[in-house]
């Protein structure tokens, strides 16, 4: 494939603040990456707010601003997101729930509400209520790993403000979903089919031969499904289509692959990348090379610091980064001189925080053409010396697609 490529290469939760331990720096600061070093010393550096300064970004709003959709106008909720992660086909229109199988007594009480954390046959169980009629709503339902799923909702006049089943602690009743505002009937609506499938589902998965094993076998049943994070399936013109590229994503998470394939974007499965602290993130830069020999944009996002960060592990963290640094000397290694390079992050997760922060993100631009400003290193503090100064995610593409020679001009 001829023409400008990129590769996005994203740490999550990459960004941190200063560390007791790590003698008051930040795992960026204290890890051995001569690579990302590399990319600075050689690139254009700022830092960025992957959706505005202070605001505490979730991963899946942040990607979707850093692929230039802005997030406040597009997003209601993670539910169609995880759920085209796990393959469904999510429409317009659409109202998505991110669910877990759960156990409840007759009561309808919750006592355990990951089921035993079921790990098998839920694709049975899945099936059995998947396409559910009720009213005029097909209710498709779709099982992810262990004990979680997906539900999306398809008809006219739902809305997507209510609240979930879920009571989020065990002993407690399966709640009632109700719309956040009782004059929104559109709301109503899902929320009243959302009742009656948590309601048809218990019927059905009570006395369902999976769940009569489990309970022979002295496993909680997985009777029930508990929609949550109910959002409403945006209409997102696809990115090839809006920055002239052709675009791959390799990440390791449902929810990230999800935004990706949301957007259009050839997911590529690595079977190593687990998505946890020992993942093989060597095998993924594989895989971006290898999806850049019939792609011109590859998205890579490499979860691990996110681990350390929410655990709060400063020394894991440092540990991925210099990992994923190895890969960052691969990719150098690895591509072509009209190939750019982007690493940043998608949020901070400090490890004093153990979620995300507002905190903005270190973030590089290699490659040919680039400004190349005074700055040295990639981190934190480093980078504010940089000539891009202080971006924002829903600026990067339009920086990138520029260098690349893709994007088409704004006026005459
Ligand atoms: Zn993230
Ligand atoms: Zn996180």
């Amino acid at each position: 494939m001829e023409g400008p490529k990129a590769i996005l290469l994203i740490g999550d939760g990459l960004g941190d603040r200063p560390v007791p331990e790590l003698g008051f720096r930040t795992p960026l600061e204290a890890a051995e990456k001569p690579n990302m070093d590399r990319l600075a010393a050689e690139g254009e550096c700022g830092i960025m707010d992957p959706i505005a300064p202070g605001v505490r970004a979730g991963s899946d709003t942040s990607h979707l601003a850093l692929l230039g959709y802005d997030p406040y106008q597009c997003y209601t909720g993670r539910g169609p997101f995880e759920a085209a992660g796990i393959g469904m086909d999510v429409k317009r229109g659409d109202i998505a729930f991110r669910c877990n199988f759960s156990t409840v007594n007759d009561g309808m009480v919750v006592t355990d509400r990951r089921a035993g954390r079921i790990t098998e046959r839920t694709d049975q169980l899945a099936a059995s209520v998947n396409g559910l009629e009720i009213e005029d709503v097909t209710c498709l339902f779709k099982e992810s790993v262990a004990h979680r799923g997906a539900l999306v909702l398809r008809g006219p006049g739902l809305g997507a403000d209510v609240t979930d089943t879920d009571p989020h602690v065990e002993n407690s009743k399966v709640h009632r979903s109700e719309p956040t505002n009782p004059d929104d009937s559109a709301s109503a609506k899902t929320a009243r089919i959302v009742n009656e499938f948590v309601r048809r589902s218990y019927e059905i998965l009570k006395d369902h031969p999976v769940n009569k094993a489990r309970m022979a076998a002295g496993q909680n049943p997985a009777n029930i499904i508990l929609p949550r994070g109910a959002g409403l399936a945006p209409h997102l013109t696809a990115l090839n289509e809006r920055c002239n590229i052709t675009s791959a994503c390799v990440a390791e998470t449902g929810l990230i692959k999800g935004v990706a394939k949301y957007v259009g974007m050839k997911i590529v499965d690595v079977p190593e990348a687990t998505g946890g602290l020992d993942s093989d993130i060597m095998a993924m830069g594989r895989a971006v090379v290898k999806a850049l020999e019939d792609h011109s944009f590859v998205l890579c996002n490499v979860k691990g610091a996110d681990v350390g960060g929410h655990d709060a592990k400063p020394q894991a963290k440092v540990e991925v980064i210099q990992r994923m640094d190895v890969m960052v000397g691969y990719l150098i290694e690895n591509v072509d001189e009209s190939t750019y390079i982007v690493l940043t992050a998608d949020h901070s997760t400090p490890v004093s925080v153990k979620d995300h922060s507002g905190d903005p993100v270190p973030i590089a631009f290699w490659g040919p053409g680039v400004r190349v400003d005074d700055c040295r290193h990639f981190d934190e503090r480093s980078v504010t010396k940089g000539g891009l100064h202080r971006i924002r995610g829903i600026d990067v593409m339009n920086i990138l697609t520029q260098l690349m020679t893709v994007q088409e001009k704004f006026g005459a």
